[in-house]
């Protein structure tokens, strides 16, 4: 039974699909106004381990992970300039190209990092009738006012507002910083649709029953929710940092419109941390893939990075952390390519391997590779084992952890040649020539391991 920590009642529950065995499950996806950080993959790989989860406990995900490419501005809370326009001017480009450009580079990276294949990917920009249809209705049933920039929620009219983030509102007022827009009704209001400035045409804009603007950043997820999965998921996620602003204003006005719960369960996963410091694009900190792969490492290293550490713990990047893990990686790596190395008539059997178990326990990764390292303390380094079952074993630890292990590559025919030959030369007992022939192997990153069955080789990195 998979159990998941549900941050509307903050506790671990067992799940409860509504429709078992499918699972509608909605992730709040990138701002595509620059090159995703690490900080976002490591969200993003593991929201990709619960797919692959609820998969390998029997049920079928339905998944839709969201492009945001307008209406995000500088601060969550409806201030400050939109992302993408503000990237567009300070690099001469129009919004749109800066969209297209960064939202095409996380498709094709979702690939680069071996995910599940959404459902869906929408993008904010595709769905502004839908938007524009939810605020209609969310106008006609009495929760919004207009001010002179915008159509807002009043959250004065969702008496639950403050429930999911469990917010102290009176705190809140009183603390509300000077720039707030003074003509909102609360300080938590937020734009439903913003007004194009009158002295400025912006790159996006659309016509609306209320003037020309943009949809607020909320309300794509909100309308993008309800048109794909219906008006109650089973689970909705994001990171931590969405559950007081976006999550919470989706809650408002979702359940205010549908008057059905958003979603059975809400996860988050918590923060990275570089340098002890949360890695944020306004602190300056941030890493990028290409940054990584620029350095030798792989998607499966940064992958096998962010499985170390439990998604609701905080987690810390180094490139220390990252040759750890790599190390671990080779590791699993030289138990795959063991199958290549099957002895005739190899008969010796593997140990049932358990990963499902602590995945289903919340996720609980650091548990799961801890089973899988004692599990691989026991096997020989031997080419005993049957191919099949090997093949068996790399698969399941490839589709809950997405690890790749099975497309780790045979050595080449010259390679084994020189293992033959090295071979050779050590039955003949002429140690110079099986030293040479090592080192030749050796700098094409093949070691070999004298076993009492024969030789076993291995790759080095
Ligand atoms: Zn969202």
């Amino acid at each position: 039974m998979l159990r998941l920590y549900n941050t509307l009642t903050r506790e671990i529950e067992d799940f409860r699909a509504l429709q078992p065995p499918k699972v509608t499950i909605y992730t709040c996806g990138p701002t595509v106004y620059d090159y995703m950080h690490i900080g976002n993959w490591f969200t993003f790989i593991r929201y990709d381990l619960l797919i692959r989860t609820l998969k390998a406990s029997g049920f079928e995900p339905n998944w839709v992970i969201n492009i945001t490419d307008v209406g995000h501005l500088t601060s969550d809370a409806d201030e400050g300039e939109d992302k993408l326009a503000k990237k567009a001017a300070n690099e001469g480009k129009n919004a749109w190209d800066i969209a297209q450009f960064y939202g095409d580079y996380f498709i094709t990276s979702l690939t680069k990092l071996n995910f599940t294949t959404p459902t869906q990917i929408p993008k904010a920009t595709d769905h502004i009738n839908e938007q524009i249809d939810f605020i209609l209705k969310l106008e006609a049933k009495g929760y919004t006012y207009r001010i002179s920039d915008g159509i807002y929620f009043d959250t004065a009219k969702f008496p639950r507002y403050a429930d999911f983030a469990r917010l102290d509102l009176d705190e809140q007022q009183a603390g509300a910083r000077v720039e707030v827009n003074p003509e909102k009704h609360q300080a938590n209001d937020f734009a439903l649709w913003k007004f194009s400035p009158s002295d400025q045409k912006r790159d996006m804009e659309w016509d609306s029953p209320w003037g020309k603007g943009f949809p607020g950043w909320h309300i794509e997820c909100s309308a993008m929710c309800l048109k794909y999965l219906g008006p109650t998921l089973d689970i909705h996620s994001g990171g931590i940092d969405h559950i007081p602003v976006h999550h919470t204003n989706e809650i408002a006005q979702s359940e205010a419109l549908n008057e059905a719960p958003l979603a059975k369960y809400w996860v988050h996963t918590n923060h990275i941390l570089l340098s002890e410091q949360k890695i944020s694009k306004s602190l300056g900190n941030t890493i990028t893939l290409e940054d990584i792969m620029a350095q030798g490492f792989s998607g499966e290293t940064l992958r096998l990075l962010a499985l170390e550490s439990h998604y609701r713990s905080q987690s810390k990047f180094s490139y220390d952390a990252m040759r750890a893990a790599q190390a671990r990686l080779v590791r699993y790596r030289n138990f795959a390519v063991l199958r290549y190395q099957q002895q005739d008539n190899a008969t010796e059997h593997l140990a049932p391997l358990e990963l499902l178990p602590q995945l289903e326990n919340d996720l609980n990764t650091p548990l799961a590779l801890a089973a899988l390292e004692s599990w691989l303390n026991q096997i020989e380094l031997s080419n005993r084992y049957r191919a099949d079952e090997i093949t068996e074993r790399i698969k399941l630890i490839d589709a809950l952890l997405g690890l790749k292990l099975e497309s780790v590559p045979d050595i080449s025919d010259q390679q084994k040649q020189l293992i033959n030959e090295r071979k050779q030369a050590r039955s003949d007992q002429d140690w110079a020539k099986a030293d040479t022939l090592r080192a030749q192997l050796e700098q094409t990153n093949i070691t070999v391991l004298d076993r009492p069955d024969g030789p076993i080789w291995q790759y080095l990195s």
